[in-house]
């Protein structure tokens, strides 16, 4: 996702990936709203609609079922079923199509940075020099442990085993089952999947030491007769893997030139299912400030404001993760606030709160005080000549303007002027706003003076 939107600003961007071959294992299973968005502002949503399944919101805190709340704050209010290994390789082509580079089998080793670049050593003793480095290496994040930065937070207390595998019991029996086990033991499941295939998830006996050693059948099959009283003949597994609890937040997002996006910054519990996307959402920040720090035209402060404004959404995704959890605990008092959220769901506005949580759509960034979407990302309109985020393609900023007479003279090389109404003029209440290349609104008013006060802030300074 990052490398893609450095090359929409026409920086070279070169992967390095260690494992020689994508990974079959399946970890994320969709995309939330905020991440629909972003790949329709970028026109990649056709290719995700096509191979994804959509389903309804609600459900995702703590897998306490509720309905969606009413008119969502989205033109995608609903849930993308995708494989992340689909979405892996989505983005991969993506990026390629782009002119990313990405090579395989490349291990990061060391590092070291100076004034002017930063240079990356392989495990083959090879060296590179680029001018950024941005660790997307994972939870255990080596780049991360190179910088010496700080990953606080606690370990795994609890751990799951997971994996594809075939069964050998009727669909009727196996969804006896899991139905009576999963009233009370929500970190247990067999769900089909296609061609015979089910993934299978069932809680660990304690924590192992490595977890990235993969768990073996008999260590599964052992697990659901704990659990479920039946290991359902499980056999021929595709993969199997495990995860934990681990909830980590890296104390910084840049040190100098290197920076971290991704787990690598943030770890959780798979619980709401927002890592994936919230990994997205940290390179959708992140791209189009590099790529102006590259191009030359960032203002102060614009590439530091990627861990000011993305830190807190991470602490803040790491904290609802935790109350999950412990939503998720059998002790009878973790019950009982259990039912008690569930009741508080039944509220329109407690169930939207979250919603707009755990789908990133409330996300707000501090821009300080001013109209109510200042910060936030614009959802997407309808105008005259189509919709707005279909106007996003190329990356650049925006201004959407409805009265005709404001100009961006000077910038027109970084933002897109849109004179244009939108159809619907309930769904947005504003004469004119600025975009930065991320969606969020950076500007909202009708005079040009103060326009010409906020221009400087996110794109620099004008150009003759
Ligand atoms: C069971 C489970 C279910 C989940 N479900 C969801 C879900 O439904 N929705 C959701 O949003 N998230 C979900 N997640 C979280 C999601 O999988 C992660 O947040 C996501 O994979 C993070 O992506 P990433 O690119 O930051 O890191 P990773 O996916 O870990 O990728 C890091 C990459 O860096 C490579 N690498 C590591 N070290 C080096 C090195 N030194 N040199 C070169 N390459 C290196 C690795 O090989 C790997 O390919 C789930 C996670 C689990 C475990």
């Amino acid at each position: 996702m990052l490398a893609g939107e450095l090359r929409l600003h026409g920086v070279h961007a070169l992967v390095l990936e260690k494992e020689v071959e994508p990974t079959r294992v399946v970890r994320a299973l969709g995309l939330h709203a905020r991440s629909i968005e972003v790949m329709d502002q970028r026109g990649l949503l056709e290719r995700f609609l096509a191979l994804g399944q959509q389903y309804p919101v609600g459900g995702f805190f703590a897998g306490i079922v509720k309905p969606a709340p009413d008119r969502l704050d989205t033109a995608h209010p609903y849930v993308l079923s995708i494989p992340q290994t689909t979405t892996e390789r989505l983005l991969t082509e993506h990026a390629t199509e782009l002119g990313v580079e990405i090579r395989r089998g490349c291990e990061l080793v060391g590092l070291s940075q100076g004034d002017h670049g930063v240079s990356v050593e392989l495990a083959d003793g090879a060296r590179l020099r680029a001018r950024y480095l941005v660790g997307c290496d994972g939870g255990r994040s080596t780049v991360r442990k190179l910088l010496g930065i700080g990953f606080p937070g606690e370990p795994s207390r609890v751990e799951t085993l997971l994996g594809e595998v075939e069964v050998a019991v009727p669909q009727e029996t196996l969804d006896a089952v899991v139905t009576e086990v999963r009233k009370t033991q929500k970190r247990f499941g067999v769900m089909p999947l296609a061609d015979g295939l089910y993934r299978v998830v069932v809680p660990a006996d304690g924590v192992a030491e490595d977890r990235t050693a993969p768990p073996t059948l008999e260590e599964v099959k052992g697990q659901l007769r704990v659990v479920a009283g039946t290991d359902f003949g499980v056999h021929s597994p595709r993969w199997l893997s495990r995860f934990g609890d681990a909830t980590r937040l890296a104390e910084r997002y840049r040190v100098g030139r290197v920076l971290l996006a991704g787990d690598a910054a943030h770890i959780h519990p798979p619980t709401g299912g927002q890592g994936l996307n919230l990994g997205i959402q940290d390179a959708f920040n992140l791209g189009w400030k590099l790529a102006a720090e590259v191009d030359g035209w960032a203002p102060v402060g614009l590439l530091d404001s990627y861990h000011t404004e993305r830190r807190p959404v991470a602490a803040d995704v790491l904290d609802n993760t935790r109350a999950q959890m412990e939503l998720l605990s059998l002790e009878p008092g973790a019950q009982a606030v259990r039912r008690l959220v569930s009741e508080l769901l039944d509220f329109q506005e407690v169930n939207r709160y979250l919603v707009e949580k755990i789908t990133a759509i409330g996300v707000r960034y501090d821009f300080g005080e001013g109209h109510e979407l200042l910060g936030r990302r614009m959802r997407d309109v309808g105008l005259k000549r189509g919709r707005l985020y279909g106007l996003m393609h190329g990356g650049r900023g925006l201004l959407l303007d409805q009265t005709g007479r404001l100009s961006v003279a000077g910038w027109a090389d970084r933002i897109d002027h849109i004179v244009d109404v939108v159809d619907d003029a309930a769904e947005l209440d504003l004469t004119a706003a600025l975009l930065r290349p991320d969606g969020h609104v950076a500007w909202v008013g009708e005079d040009q003076q103060d326009l010409l006060r906020a221009l400087p802030r996110w794109f620099g300074a004008a150009v003759s």
